[in-house]
């Protein structure tokens, strides 16, 4: 019997800055409908690996295998055509630009207008405060409000994989629990979720898996519940 590749797999990926090295040999795999978080301190490289994933940035060496195929050399859209979608730190909301028209930029790669619209209500059935504020400009949102703009105008591109940087960033405690429940559903319909986040605890609550960076490079790789278990192992890495 064959087995099912993992969706994603990362072999040895370098990234610099000119000089400065953000990731050093980094191994990652990640299975159809996972979550997974990777961890690590300010300047770990965290940023770096989704965006190399997302091909925003291009890695000086190493492979970025997706459904079984290297795709170091697809550009950005290309790779959100196969269903590898980012949403990243600040989100990347169009301010200036309505939360209608916003949605509307996140199905652009797609001809299906009648699936989208269907797909986008459905979005909005479960987000009844974006729908009442269709025609409000983005940047009258509210932080969580706009994270969960973010990640609706991400599922319009009908992800496989979930690029996410920091979704908890500057929210209050209630607006988190609601973003977490609505990426939880996420997961529940089967996408794949690479999870970056500066809250610890929160991530290895939600991600089955966590991989750990120091400088740039892997230091720990292995269950979220051992990882939770073991303050020791969490200080003396993250220093949480
Ligand atoms: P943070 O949580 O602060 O975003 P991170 O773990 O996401 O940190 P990265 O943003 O990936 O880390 O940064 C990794 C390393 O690369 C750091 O040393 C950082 O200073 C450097 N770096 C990141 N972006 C750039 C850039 N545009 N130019 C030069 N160096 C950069």
């Amino acid at each position: 019997m064959t087995e099912t590749p993992p969706l994603l797999v990362i072999h040895q990926l370098e990234v610099r800055y000119g000089k400065i090295p953000a990731l050093s040999g980094l191994e990652l795999q990640l299975a159809a409908g996972e979550m997974v978080c990777l961890l690590g301190a300010n300047g770990a490289g965290k940023s770096s690996a989704l965006k190399a994933i997302a091909g925003l940035l291009r890695p000086q060496s190493g492979e970025i295998r997706y459904r079984n195929e290297v795709i170091n050399a697809l550009r950005p859209d290309q790779r959100l055509r196969c269903g590898i979608a980012l949403v990243p730190e600040g989100r990347g909301i169009f301010q200036a630009l309505s939360v209608a028209e916003n949605l509307r930029l996140g199905s652009y790669c797609r001809a299906d207008r009648q699936t989208v619209k269907e797909e986008l209500d459905a979005i909005l059935d479960r987000l009844p405060r974006l729908r009442e504020r269709l025609k409000q400009r983005a940047g009258t949102l509210s932080g969580g409000e706009q994270q969960m703009l973010a990640l609706a105008r991400a599922l319009l591109a009908r992800p496989q994989l979930l690029l996410l940087d920091e979704p908890s960033l500057g929210l209050a405690p209630l607006m988190v629990q609601e973003v977490y429940r609505f990426i939880e559903q996420i997961r529940a319909q089967g996408v794949a979720i690479l999870l970056v986040e500066q809250n610890t605890q929160l991530a290895l609550r939600h991600a089955s898996r966590a991989y750990l960076l120091k400088a740039g490079r892997l230091v720990y790789s292995g269950d979220s519940k051992h990882l939770h278990a073991d303050p020791a192992l969490r200080q003396s890495y993250l220093g949480a």
